[in-house]
């Protein structure tokens, strides 16, 4: 029986996260133990938390974690919140609902603006919520600015203005985990008083570290919050000289991190590199908007107004299974895409556009999925990747 072989060549990673990291980034990974508490690498650290700060746009508080993403979630509802406390989601599709059932399971009362997944919330919606709440028992609005699961981005300027027309006093919290260092985010401008962020995404690093920029605002509402918390207690983290991390700090992470940092904003510049994501977002729909022609495949966000520059979603035909075009792309062509997540499942690839990547990567990626489709009969309009090739020229 003859195995099927191994395809050769690099492989072409278009995951929405994590994503490639750049081969400096490793290098500098690989760095030898130092002491957390070594003044060289004290330096190296107070440089990163100065370099995310800019990236976050904001001047606040920052907190890190060694955890993933879900990390930071569980940081900033456990720092600000108290049991029986309301949140209100934002409904935008997977992950917006995992992040409400990390709160369910805190013990958090949680409301959610319900909203269609492929054309997200409506904001005259979020103001009509936030005028019922006359009371002001919604403590919280938790929004995820990049839903990664469905390549929809919520303005979360809309949001702070509906906060601010209705003069809620709610906290803004919101997660940038797959817009960092992608689309264009300002905490501080925006009135962000919370976002989670982590290290595989826009940051280009691997698994395992995340972050929560924290606002004045928020810090003085932690000093009431009486929800269990003990790793992730920003408390504790202020006594310590890192002002974050209650266990060995990471350091590793701040190495590469050092360096993802000297690539977003001294080669590349952090416009420019918001700039290539946009190009390159506009790129894979030009592709995928082709191929819908023939009663091909099609955006699963209708919404032009809010698609995502980061990760597209791509709503196979009826009759055809996503995950077996996934498994042909990666099995015999080398190219690794994104599942469809929830009940998304086998419905939906998606084609992760973020972090270190070129045309090239992106169009060699696009011509694989047309070549899959060929391969397994996917009804399609052929020349998607000529189509992206002219949103790029
Ligand atoms: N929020 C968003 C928008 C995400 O895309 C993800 C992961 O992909 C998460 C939260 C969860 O983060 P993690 O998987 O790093 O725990």
């Amino acid at each position: 029986m003859s195995a099927m072989p191994k395809p050769r060549g690099r492989q072409f990673f278009a995951n929405p996260g994590p994503t490639n990291i750049p081969d400096s980034v490793l290098h500098a990974v690989a760095h030898v133990t130092v002491d957390f508490n070594d003044p060289a690498f004290l330096s190296v650290y107070e440089g990163c938390v100065a370099g995310l700060k800019r990236i976050l746009k904001t001047e606040q508080e920052l907190f890190f974690y060694t955890a993933s993403g879900h990390g930071a979630w569980e940081a900033s509802l456990v720092n600000l919140l108290s049991p029986g406390d309301q949140v209100l989601v934002l409904e935008t599709g997977y992950f917006s609902e995992s992040w409400a059932k990390m709160a369910k399971d805190l013990g958090i009362e949680v409301r959610t603006l319900a909203a269609d997944w492929r054309r997200g919330i409506d904001m005259a919606a979020l103001r009509a919520a936030l005028i019922d709440d006359s009371g002001h028992a919604i403590k919280a609005v938790c929004v995820v600015h990049n839903e990664t699961a469905t390549g929809m981005m919520i303005p979360l300027p809309e949001v702070r203005a509906a906060l601010d027309a209705t003069q809620h006093p709610a906290l803004f919290l919101a997660d940038t985990i797959s817009s960092l260092g992608s689309l264009d985010f300002r905490m501080d401008e925006w009135g962000i008083d919370i976002c989670v962020g982590g290290s595989q995404k826009g940051l280009m690093l691997p698994t395992g570290m995340s972050f929560t920029g924290v606002s004045a605002k928020a810090m003085a509402v932690h000093a009431t919050s009486t929800l269990p918390k003990h790793y992730f207690n920003w408390t504790q983290m202020l006594a310590r000289r890192h002002r974050s991390f209650v266990g060995t700090v990471p350091t590793s992470f701040f190495y590469g991190l050092q360096e993802s940092l000297r690539l977003i904003e001294g080669e590349e510049g952090l416009a420019n590199v918001v700039a290539r994501h946009t190009r390159l977002a506009r790129a894979v729909r030009a592709a995928v908007q082709h191929w819908s022609g023939n009663a091909g495949p099609t955006l699963f966000c209708q919404n032009p107004e809010r698609f995502s520059d980061s990760v597209t979603a791509i709503l196979m035909p009826e009759g055809f299974n996503a995950d077996q075009l996934r498994a042909l792309c990666l099995s015999r062509f080398n190219v690794s895409l994104g599942g469809g997540l929830g009940p998304l499942n086998g419905q939906v690839f998606r084609i992760g556009h973020l972090g270190d990547l070129n045309e090239p990567m992106v169009l060699g990626t696009l011509a694989t999925v047309e070549l899959a489709m060929q391969v397994l009969g996917v009804p399609h309009a052929e020349g998607g990747v000529g189509a992206a090739i002219k949103a790029l020229g």
